[in-house]
């Protein structure tokens, strides 16, 4: 299944056009996409057995580019980022690689739609592709080899950062704030369900500045893959319907190039990801 929120509205995907859930469901489910990931697996169940009807449905449908999408989980409540998760980034960051994930937030208020501008609050943001879960059922203590039936689906992320804020000796790191200004979690654009993936566990993504391929990598490169980030998450807190999980980006930001690579208003960052298309942000210089 692949899940939009097309500017507003749950909408499912079939060969490129829309099919309004609300519709097809005559009112049995919500318009509101966060409210499907709370009966998520009622919801999957429904769409499977639906799916002749709903392909041929789909036919009449608009097509996907002609809608604005806004992210796929406008209102989670719980986002967790992981940081040093590939080994190549973690070398070119000069850092360890870590013996458990090391986790931060970024806050839900962050979210951003997949095409939308993000106004820039300095020079010194970068960007970071990742591969974001969305859980699907509340989970506590669950094994990594039961994890992905708590996965609701796969979708893209951008983890903008603020680099100054983020790292800037004496001043203690900031890595929750430093990457939570407004607009600084583009989601999006589809939720791809597990079984879309060949193997959920190797699916590439990548990500190109201004037409320039700056990331590129496979999640079976990931040192923490995602059933082992549910398992370590989950036997800490409790991972609720709709909460995201950042997996963490691979090497090719920016921060750390020679020259360094910052972003600038009118920059186009496109993040690509198999199954779930590509994410089009662009950036402009504060108003005020
Ligand atoms: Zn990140």
């Amino acid at each position: 299944m692949r899940l939009v929120n097309a500017a507003g509205r749950a909408a499912l995907v079939f060969d490129g056009r829309l099919v309004d859930v609300v519709s097809a469901s005559a009112g049995r489910w919500s318009a509101r996409v966060h409210e499907l990931y709370e009966s998520w697996d009622t919801f999957s169940q429904w769409v499977r057995r639906n799916d002749a009807q709903l392909r041929a449905r789909a036919v009449n449908g608009p097509q996907i580019s002609d809608v604005r999408l806004a992210a796929p989980v406008p209102f989670p409540r719980q986002v967790f980022a992981i940081g040093l998760n590939y080994r190549e980034h973690a070398r070119e960051g000069g850092a360890e690689i870590p013996s458990t994930p090391m986790v931060f937030t970024k806050f839900p208020s962050a979210i951003t739609g997949p095409t939308d501008s993000v106004v820039l609050p300095s020079q010194y943001v970068d960007f970071e592709a990742e591969l974001v879960v969305v859980i699907g059922k509340p989970a506590e203590g669950v094994g990594a080899h039961e994890a992905w039936h708590y996965v609701a689906g796969l979708t893209l992320g951008q983890d903008l950062s603020e680099r100054a804020v983020q790292t800037a000796p004496p001043k203690p790191q900031q890595y929750s704030l430093a990457k939570s200004y407004r607009g600084f979690a583009p989601v999006g654009p589809v939720l791809a369900t597990p079984d879309e993936f060949a193997n959920p566990d190797d699916v590439e993504i990548s990500c190109h500045l201004n037409g320039v391929e700056m990331q590129r990598a496979r999640t079976s490169d990931l040192i923490f893959d995602v059933p082992h980030l549910v398992e370590y998450l989950s036997s800490i807190v409790t991972l609720l319907p709709g909460d995201l999980v950042f997996t963490g980006t691979p090497s090719g930001i920016g921060w750390v190039r020679d020259p360094r690579v910052v972003l600038r208003p009118d920059d186009v960052l496109v993040t690509s990801g198999d199954r779930i298309g590509s994410m089009r942000n662009t950036f402009t210089r504060p108003t005020k």
